[in-house]
Formats: structure tokens, sequence, C-alpha cells
């Protein structure tokens, strides 16, 4: 008997779980089967443009034949090794990143940024414990940001939704507002970026400052809806009280990191922002393995120093800093540097944001904010209370781009909204030409909903 051909979307409903879609969103999956620059083509042979760099991270688009090279060579001289040894690419990318951190910095390999941000939480209570505070454990972090699926990383998020069912969170964590001048949680639009920096050091405060090992947080919170402050006072102030207090900064850079934001690095847009631990994943790698770095400050590396006991740190990730991830991202850095991508995502920044920003003059959107090529439209169903747009409204809005060509996300943790975040992230690499797609196809589909 002849066996009959199942499609590839039969196929998909059949055996593959995806993420983040609703059970019954899977009717009709998007099935990707080539790419070229910042485009791909599905197996129906649909062309789209990927106005979100699959999730944020595949910043130097398809096709880089560079870095393809380089895992392949990676991979033919040295298919594995452990980091309990060591191997030439990760030797030469911890002296990269510390060289692009502006030295004084310290890698550890993780496998993405979950892992990394996990590894950082260990490694900050870890330091308290041998430098002779061992309450300090408490790790604070801000409502609406995403730092990962693991549990400990899952408790440091601070979106309702994503967590609510996978209760027991981890215990020791502490949420509290980010600035956010569009709802200030301190009804104070002038001033949300000090208040909201105050706050932070009351919560150390209340929670006693002796028990509080680190903050964490991402320069500009990414996925839960592109929110930044107004201006650099937040990261002035934030960096300040870590210092009265003894508390580690933790910055996320696991989106912002490589150009995202139109600096190398999202703490860049601090004058003073200088982590004491920075983690990274995804642009690191422009998404084409999986990788993750955590790099700590050279004296937080000191205190686990072994002294013939227990200091050193009992933490390993088997594929963790994996020697062809870490070509990888050598060649990722190398070509951002060579072609100047972050000058790049700079220039043509101002326009994109001040083409997106005409959107505020329709009825659903309350504001359009971003930095770099980060770009979120905040969307409302009355401009004045601020009411959050309904979730299926948003996406007819999404599913109206994708059938234009245009694949946008939007956020995922209002409570019970469902998020009404639209979120644009292009590649970094996206050509003026495909920047005016993007733009034109967000106008079109603005122009076209009543
Ligand atoms: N941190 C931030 C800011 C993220 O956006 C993400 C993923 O979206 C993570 C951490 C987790 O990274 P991964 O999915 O590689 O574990």
């Amino acid at each position: 008997e002849a066996e009959i051909k199942k499609s590839y979307g039969e196929k998909d409903q059949e055996h593959l779980w995806h993420a983040l879609k609703p059970y019954q969103a899977q009717a009709a999956p998007l099935i990707a089967e080539s790419g070229e620059g910042s485009w791909f083509t599905d197996t129906e042979g649909n062309r789209y443009f990927d106005g979100v760099s699959g999730l944020w991270c595949l910043n130097l688009g398809h096709g880089q034949t560079e870095i393809i090279e380089a895992a392949t060579e990676q991979m033919k001289a040295l298919a594995y090794f452990p980091l309990s040894f060591g191997h030439k690419p990760a030797i030469d990318l911890a002296e990269k990143l510390n060289e692009l951190l502006g030295g004084g910095y310290r890698s550890f390999f993780a496998n993405g940024g979950s892992d990394a941000n996990e590894t950082a939480f260990k490694i900050a209570r870890q330091h308290h414990k041998q430098s002779g505070n061992p309450e300090k454990t408490k790790i604070i972090s801000r409502y609406r940001a995403y730092h990962g699926n693991s549990l400990g990383a899952l408790a440091a998020t601070a979106q309702a939704n994503r967590k609510m069912k996978y209760e027991v969170n981890v215990p020791g964590f502490i949420h509290i507002p980010p600035p956010y001048a569009y709802r200030s949680a301190f009804g104070s639009y002038d001033d949300d970026d000090l208040r909201a920096a105050e706050y932070l050091e009351q919560t150390i405060l209340w929670e006693g400052p002796e028990s509080v090992a680190a903050f964490i947080m991402e320069p500009v919170i990414s996925g839960g809806g592109v929110i930044h402050p107004q201006s650099d006072l937040y990261y002035k102030k934030v960096r300040d009280i870590c210092n009265r207090y003894n508390v580690l900064l933790i910055l996320d850079e696991v989106v912002s990191g490589f150009g995202r934001t139109g600096k190398m690095f999202g703490y860049m847009h601090g004058e003073s922002l200088y982590p004491d631990i920075i983690t990274f994943a995804k642009g690191l790698t422009a998404g084409y393995l999986p990788l993750g770095a955590t790099c700590v400050k050279e004296s937080i590396y000191q205190s686990f120093k072994d002294t013939g006991t227990t200091n050193h740190f009992r933490h390993v990730s088997t594929y963790g800093g994996h020697p062809a991830s870490c070509a990888v991202a050598l060649k990722t850095i190398e070509l951002i540097e060579r072609h100047d991508i972050v000058k790049q995502v700079a220039t043509l920044e101002a326009d994109v944001l001040s083409q997106l920003r005409q959107l505020t003059s329709h009825a659903l959107v309350g504001e359009v904010r971003g930095v770099g090529f980060l770009y979120g439209i905040e969307l409302v169903s009355d401009k004045a209370s601020k009411k959050p747009l309904e979730d299926e409204q948003i996406k007819t809005i999404v599913a109206a781009c994708q059938k234009k060509g245009l694949i946008i996300g939007k956020n995922g943790d209002t409570v019970p909204s469902g998020g009404n975040v639209l979120i644009i992230a292009p590649p970094l690499t996206s050509t003026r030409e495909d920047l005016t797609f993007l733009v034109e196809t967000i106008q079109e589909v603005f122009a076209e909903i009543e």
C-alpha cells in the first residue's frame, strides 16, 4: 500500500510542541524553510521580513557565510571539549569580551540567557558568602522583566502569567516597578525615573541591606514591552544605590547586548552604569549557535580563590562555551566591528523611530517607544484611560502584518489582557529598503483599522 505523504503542516500538528503559542493556535503553523538576510521563506513559498530577528537574536540575518565557516572549521579542528579544562575559542572569546567591556572582567560560559542568569545568581550568592556576608541572598528584579525559563531565572522574571502555573516559585526574589513613565507606578510622568530609583533604595532598606545580594535589570526591558527610563538619571541612581549597600548590579544584556540598542552594550546609555556582572546570549552569536556568557568583575572572581577547601565555583554546563559556539561568537563580533554595525543602527534609528511615532495619531496607539533597533508600540482602547487594547484585536494586527509578509511580536506578560505592546526588533543588518517595508507595512495595517 502506498503511504500517503503527510505535509509538514500535518506532521507539525502531530509531533511538535510549539513554544509560547496557545494550543489552538497550532492549527496553521508557519513553518520556515530557508532564509536570506532579514527575510525567510516558508514551506508554502511565502516570503516574510523578520521584524523580530527570530527571538531578538538573529542580529546579522541569514546567510553569513563567514560565521558558518567559522563553526565548520572549529568542528573540524575540535568537535567538543569541556571548560573544566580550556580550549582556544573560549579563551579568545573571554579575552575579547573583557576588551569590549573595558577590562577587569572574567567570563563563565553557558548555553543561553536563562542559564547565564542562573549562573549570575549563584555567583552573586556564593561571592557574598565567601566575603563575610553570608546572609546576603535576596535578588531584586523588576516587574515586566523576563530573565529566563528555568526556575531561578523565572523567579527573577516578574511577569505573572509566565509563572502562575509553576508555583511554588523559588523564594528569595523580590520585584519592584521599573521606570515606565507612560504607566508610572508612582503617578508621575516627570519624576518617574527618580521615583523608580528611590523605590529600589527603599526596598533594600525595607528588606534589610544585609540580606540583599543583587539587583538584576535589563538596561531596556525588551520582551516585557520595550520599557526604558527617560534619561540617564535612573541608571546613575541605580549604580549609586547598589554601591551604597554592597548590592551587586547584574545587567541582563541578553537582548540589549551587541548593538541592539544602538550602542555595543545597553549599559553604555548610562554614563556610569558599569555592571558587577553582565549576562549575554542571543546576539552574542547572532543566533547561529547557542551560547550564553556571564562576565564578572575580577574582584568578584577573586572571592572564589580556592584555598584548598570549598571556595571554587561548583557549577558546570556540558555545552556551555562549546568550541563551535565560541568560534561563532568571535566571528559575530568581528563582523559587527568590521562592518560598523552598531554605528549603522544608531544612524538609522532616528528615521525609523520618527516614522513609527507618526502612528501615535491613531486612536489605538498610546505610545511609541524605543532605542536602536528595538521598538514598542503600546496599544490602548482608550487614550484617556490608557485601557490596554484587547488581546484579540492585537492578535488581529499581528496577523494582518503577517498576511502582508511582515513578522512582528508582542509582549505576553500583562494580566489579564495578555500583552498590549507590539514589539519590533529587525536584524541589525537590515537595509534602508527593508526598514521602509517594515514601517510602511505597519502604517498600512493601522490605516486599514477603523
Ligand atoms: N533574558 C532576557 C532579557 C531575554 O529576553 C531572554 C529570552 O528571551 C532570556 C534572558 C533567556 O534567554 P534564553 O531563552 O536563551 O534562555
